[in-house]
């Protein structure tokens, strides 16, 4: 199959869809891949390694929707690549139709046949293709919130695993999922003392056997929250209510329970953000301060270090982009019912009943 990969081009955006060993894979299976110069620029891949790996270049994102039967990129294609896609052509990259109903008609007017890898699932009720962004946005959480604890920073000056004779930060995780989870790891790894809440008791005591007693788990409530954020240096929210908004765990009133210079970490910010104070930001510009606490808000986290995501991200999609490429859509999808759930468009059909619903059209 003729496989295409543009560069990205939505703003800070550094990812790239195909690293050059996922090329390589895929020329080796007899495919023709056609990089667009510079795609992987941003993740420290040049064409050099693209053209060693068996794949071609091209000048401009034109000729690769030209020529490609397959387009693998990262996020939505934007309106100027809406507009070179094409009945017959299929594209597989993060969409987040169903608050975008002006992507949604261009990809049904276009015809493309449409898979979404956040909607693609596997046999755990997981979310694989999610899952690696979770795993990257979560471990860096600490780290950013260590730097933002940083006096010059506008934080407490204080050290997350303290000095030998001085305590170390409490760092204080609201939700406990992948990014909660991978958010705990980093954070115990540099010594801070760390207490994680979650609504769910299953996970709670998943967490307690993985940690061995290195991190202290507590049941979500709004009472445990208000009792712990005087204690908390560092408070990371992390949670996901499937298909909504996310819950405002931290009041704007509540902010006066904490000790100025402490920090607050909403990776939720992509879903609302769960501290009613949390407004997205930039990785020019992460940070702000709502009643002396420092706020760390930016919407795409895994955009700091997009060689690892773009690598990590490459992995999880490998396996169904080979799929695609080997079998066809229409067999590739018939016989994994989890690269199914990933299909949005097909030929002017919209086909993820949650779209549907969401957006009010037939699915
Ligand atoms: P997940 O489903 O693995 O985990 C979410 C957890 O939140 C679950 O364990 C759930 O029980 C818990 N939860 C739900 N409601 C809660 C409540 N009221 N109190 C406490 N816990 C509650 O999801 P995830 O992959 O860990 O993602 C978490 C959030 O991070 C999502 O909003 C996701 O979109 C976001 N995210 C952001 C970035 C970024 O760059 N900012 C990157 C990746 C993920």
């Amino acid at each position: 199959m003729k496989i295409g990969c543009p560069t990205e081009i939505k703003p800070q955006e550094f990812r790239v869809g195909l690293t050059p060993e996922a090329s390589a894979e895929l020329t080796a299976q007899g495919h023709d891949v056609l990089i667009q110069s510079g795609a992987g620029e941003g993740s420290g891949f040049a064409d050099e390694d693209y053209l060693a790996a068996g794949a071609r270049i091209a000048d401009d994102a034109a000729a690769i929707y030209a020529a490609s039967e397959m387009i693998v990129k990262v996020k939505e294609p934007q309106p100027g690549e809406r507009a070179l896609l094409r009945r017959g052509q299929i594209l597989f990259a993060y969409l987040h139709l169903a608050p975008d109903p002006d992507q949604t008609r261009d990809l049904l007017q276009s015809g493309v046949t449409a898979l979404a890898y956040e909607t693609v699932t596997d046999a755990h009720g997981g979310l694989p293709l999610l899952a690696p962004m979770s795993e990257v946005a979560g471990r860096l959480a600490p780290q950013v919130g260590a730097w933002a604890l940083q006096r010059a920073n506008g934080g407490r000056g204080i050290l997350l695993g303290g000095v030998p004779g001085v305590r170390p930060a409490n760092v204080l995780i609201i939700g406990g999922g992948v990014v909660g989870a991978a958010a705990a790891r980093v954070a115990v790894g540099m010594g801070a003392n760390v207490t994680v809440l979650d609504r769910s008791v299953p996970r709670l005591s998943w967490l307690d056997d993985a940690f061995m007693g290195r991190l202290t788990t507590q049941f979500a409530s709004g009472p445990a929250v208000a009792d712990l954020l005087p204690l908390a240096d560092l408070v990371i929210g992390a949670v996901l209510v499937p298909g909504a908004a996310a819950p405002k765990l931290v009041r704007r009133d509540q902010l006066a329970l904490m000790q100025p210079g402490s920090v607050l970490v909403d990776v939720a910010i992509d879903q609302g953000g769960c501290f009613e104070t949390s407004r997205p930001t930039t990785h020019h510009d992460p940070i702000y301060e709502v009643e002396g606490i420092v706020h760390y808000c930016v919407a795409n986290m895994p955009g700091a270090v997009a060689r690892t995501s773009t690598k990590a991200l490459g992995n999880a999609t490998l396996p169904f982009v080979t799929a695609l490429a080997g079998k066809g859509w229409q067999r590739a999808v018939s016989d994994d019912p989890h690269l199914r759930a990933g299909l949005a468009t097909h030929d002017g059909r919209l086909t993820s009943p949650p779209v549907g619903q969401a957006l009010g059209l037939d699915a």
